[in-house]
């Protein structure tokens, strides 16, 4: 049984442990993240807390040479694009989410169905840095 609970800000208090959480839903099985009151399958509201191993598979991807701006921020523009991709883990969930360490200049070579494990970036200034998640390559 994890240490967090369902409220939201809990997904980020985990990912500052590198610990990555959703939600199991006790009435139909179904698993979530973040985590969520409400089960998406059955609207049950009997779900508990998991903590998910972190390992997961590429479902989809994309290279972003416009960057969002808290991604400019963080220093991408179209000289040092960024990739984000869906990640299906292997506990069933689906969840978007920077990978790094991937070819992003040669996209093409990023593959479907590589292995993946979880890791966290830190951004933002020294008085509010907060965790945010990403995969690498396993
Ligand atoms: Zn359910």
């Amino acid at each position: 049984m994890a240490d967090f609970s369902l409220n939201s800000n809990d997904f980020y208090k985990a990912l500052e442990t590198e610990q990555l959480i959703g939600s199991h839903c006790l009435d139909c099985g179904a698993m979530v993240t973040p985590q969520r009151h409400i089960c998406p399958k059955c609207l049950g509201s009997n779900t508990e807390v998991v903590t998910f191993s972190g390992k997961g598979t590429l479902l989809a991807y994309t290279v972003i040479f416009v960057p969002s701006l808290m991604m400019a921020h963080a220093g991408y523009d179209a000289k040092n694009p960024y990739c984000v991709g869906v990640v299906a883990l292997e506990e069933g969930p689906q969840i978007s989410a920077q990978i790094l360490n991937v070819d992003v200049s040669h996209p093409e070579n990023i593959k479907i169905g590589s292995p993946l494990t979880m890791t966290t970036i830190k951004r933002g200034g020294e008085d509010n840095s907060k965790s945010y998640l990403a995969f690498k390559p396993a």
